[in-house]
């Protein structure tokens, strides 16, 4: 197939956080923010990757010498590790050229790496009319962020680039990746949804993000059940007795965090999305306080937005920085915002960026 032009979007999660690595329920949509590729094939076995993002950064790479830990580093061995794990999977990928653009801030929780990942994904499988669909496409796109690029993430930022669509949520089982469209038409009930870019990433986020996925496996472990989302809300007082005193609070999260995705969508399929604002602060108190994912940046959103009037709020995405997201009333978007960023002034913080999130398309060709 001829050259063209691919996009794929970076993602929010409404509801469902550090619940995809514990084969749990997770419920992302798009963002209006994505990275674009111009794609154009190959046929002598080479791989040039550039990106607008990273001038002076661009390689040109041998695809038969891919192989996790052979690349270069850096922001080249998301793509790289894209075409690495499609060959391993038995799709032939013959070469590409491949340009990216992109409008989505990296490193803000919303996903650009996958928003990478996917989107070569999806170019390089029009390319060279590959047999792959989108959630075997997501599968060896996360293949690629942890393998190849040394991301130990779950599945939802794959999924959610690859296989979100306009005016919808994606709820989400990442134990057998069976999903469902919910509808998520903010505007049409008089709200708005923030996202706000906290611009800080604290260091040590790697190294806790391990620690927790361990702490969470060795909690099911102890428990006798393949992961903690086998447990209900009616297990737990008895599963809190037999953990160790710093593994309850994290079962505890992830067990009310899939119960809290399951009490969203019910509210927005019977047409109540202001209804999520409690649950949304209720799982913002809760990765603070028992999963400790959070920060002061987080937790100053999530204070500010409520103290002027949002209906809830919480951090989303993997936390120690990134984004927070705040439902408000539309009239109050405005407000809202202006009380994030003056809070974050009087605070001393970096200021942070404040967009409107727009539930927009999955991953497609635009050309
Ligand atoms: P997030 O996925 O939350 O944005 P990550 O740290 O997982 O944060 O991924 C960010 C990394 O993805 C960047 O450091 C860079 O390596 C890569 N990346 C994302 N977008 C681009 C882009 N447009 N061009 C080049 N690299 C990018
Ligand atoms: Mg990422």
């Amino acid at each position: 197939m001829s050259a063209g032009v691919w996009t794929a979007p970076g993602r929010v999660n409404l509801i469902g956080e550090h619940t995809d690595y514990n084969d749990g329920l997770v419920m992302p949509f798009a963002l209006p923010l994505a990275i674009e590729v111009s794609a154009s094939p190959r046929t002598d076995g080479r791989l040039r990757l550039s990106s607008a993002n990273a001038p002076g950064q661009s390689v040109e790479l041998r695809i038969e010498d891919l192989a996790p830990g052979s690349g270069p580093g850096g922001w080249t061995d998301y793509p790289a590790g894209v075409v690495w794990a499609l060959r391993e999977a038995g799709h032939p990928v013959a070469g590409a050229d491949l340009h990216f653009d992109s409008t989505l801030p990296t490193g803000a929780g919303l996903s650009s790496s996958a928003a990478l990942e996917v989107v070569t994904g999806l170019a390089l499988r029009d390319l060279h009319e590959l047999d792959v669909n989108r959630t075997e496409l997501a599968l060896l796109c996360r293949r690629a962020e942890n393998v190849y690029a040394g991301a130990p993430t779950g599945i939802m930022d794959q999924m959610a680039s690859a296989c979100c669509t306009e005016g919808h949520a994606l709820l989400l089982d990442t134990r057998d990746l069976s999903g469902r469209q919910i509808p998520l038409d903010l505007a049409a009930r008089g709200l708005a949804l923030l996202v706000v870019d906290t611009r800080v990433t604290h260091a040590h986020s790697q190294g806790e993000y391990g620690e927790r996925r361990a702490g969470c496996e060795s909690a099911a472990r102890l428990l006798g059940v393949p992961a903690l989302r086998d447990l209900t809300p009616q297990d737990l007082p008895a599963a809190l007795e037999r953990l160790p005193t710093g593994l309850g609070p994290l079962v505890r999260h992830v067990v009310t965090e899939n119960a809290r995705v399951e009490r969203s969508a019910e509210r927005l399929l019977v047409g109540e999305p202001g209804e999520l604002g409690p649950i949304l602060t209720e799982g913002h108190a809760s990765l603070r306080d028992d999963f400790r994912v959070s920060c002061p940046e987080l937790d100053l959103v999530v204070e500010s937005a409520l103290a002027a009037g949002a209906l809830g709020a919480r951090m989303t995405g993997g936390g120690f920085g990134g984004s927070a997201i705040a439902l408000v009333p539309g009239a109050q978007a405005g407000a809202v915002a202006d009380a994030v960023v003056s809070a974050f002034g009087r605070a001393s913080y970096r200021t942070p960026l404040v967009l409107e999130a727009v539930p927009s398309s999955g991953a497609r060709r635009l050309s």
